[in-house]
């Protein structure tokens, strides 16, 4: 069978490798359909995710079909429509009994530490295959993975009714949060440098848009808010200078939340956290959010299809790539079709 593979920081390419067999009773043989590709796939490519081990099929946002299932499953059957939640952990360590087994402390994800689902085939244990409705599309399905970081990021800013949130970055990750943030019932604020990306970011419901480029966010939010500032803060942008403005600009008893791998330390005085008593959170991944999206999809309640951009065949990898590369910002959620 074919896989994309990236074989050392910068080479990628389609290799063939034997199909994978089911091992034990409770996994499923899928064969997939789209995968969608991500910065972080990008970013294994480029060799800057110090996270990442090569030789690495990439992908963790992918879709197909249950072909075989072991003796013991018993959620899904052969013919399911399938999206596969793509961690790993150990159910045992401290976060894992927390409910938090994004961040295991043995933690694997799919596509970074262990083979993804790029490729034609792939098993995976029964509880990581999540059913969806057959009336959405493969490709409206790969975007099941990127809503669950949103679902994961508007819980950890515990985004409620009526909540001025301001979103950072409009790229398919802001926009997933705004679409969650909208579902909540939240006022949304989102910022960007691209004007066609806060376009969308309109048609998708954004009560407020502000270029970046052109105007100053902490000033407008502040504006808009009547002199409160954001009760809620997601930082999609990742940089040091928005997680300095987001401190800047959340309102007391407010909530921020990062996403970012960035390295580089933020300036950020202790006044305002304590002041304001802020909470800051990390947002990673996801833990048990893949149900409460399925259903969202299958209820129509949010809008995948707006943040896909281009669709390549597999064959088309490195034009796929190409594109991003050099017009990321004309791109919004890639999707290979198998
Ligand atoms: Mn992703």
């Amino acid at each position: 069978m074919k896989a994309i593979m990236v074989t050392e920081p910068g080479k990628i390419g389609i290799i063939e490798k034997d199909m994978p067999s089911i091992q034990s009773a409770n996994e499923v043989l899928i064969k997939i359909k789209a995968v969608g590709i991500c910065g972080s796939d990008m970013h294994i490519y480029h060799g800057t995710n110090p996270m990442a081990v090569y030789p690495r099929v990439i992908g963790h946002e992918f879709v197909g079909e249950v072909v075989e299932i072991g003796s013991n499953v018993s959620s899904v059957k052969v013919g399911d429509p399938v999206s596969v939640e793509p961690i790993i952990y150990c159910g045992e360590c401290y976060a894992c009994r927390s409910g938090r087994q994004n961040v295991c402390e043995k933690l694997e994800v799919m596509g970074v530490h262990r083979d993804g689902g790029f490729q034609e085939y792939v098993v995976v244990p029964e509880k990581n295959a999540h059913k969806f409705d057959a009336h959405i599309s493969w490709e409206e399905a790969v975007m099941i993975e990127p809503f669950t970081i949103a679902a994961q990021s508007t819980w950890r800013g515990d985004v409620r009714k009526d909540d001025y949130v301001f979103i950072m970055g409009a790229g398919p990750i802001g926009l997933c949060v705004l679409q969650y943030a909208k579902y909540k019932g939240a006022i949304c604020i989102i910022s960007d440098l691209d004007v066609d990306r806060l376009e969308i970011a309109k048609e998708l419901g954004a009560d407020y848009i502000l270029n970046a480029g052109r105007v100053d966010v902490v000033k407008e939010v502040m504006e808009i808010t009547k002199g409160m500032g954001a009760n809620v803060t997601l930082d999609a942008v990742c940089i040091t200078k928005t997680f300095e403005q987001a401190v800047e600009v959340t309102s007391v008893a407010g909530r921020i939340v990062v996403l970012g791998f960035g390295v580089e330390p933020s300036k950020i005085p202790q006044l305002p956290i304590t002041k304001k008593e802020l909470t800051i959170a990390g947002s990673r991944l996801q833990a048990n959010k893949f149900p409460e999206v399925v259903e969202l999809f299958n209820k129509k309640a949010l809008n995948p299809k707006a943040l896909i951009s281009h669709r390549f065949k597999i064959d088309e990898i490195e034009k796929a790539i190409k594109l991003i590369e050099t017009q990321e910002e004309k791109t919004c959620k890639v999707v290979l079709i198998f």
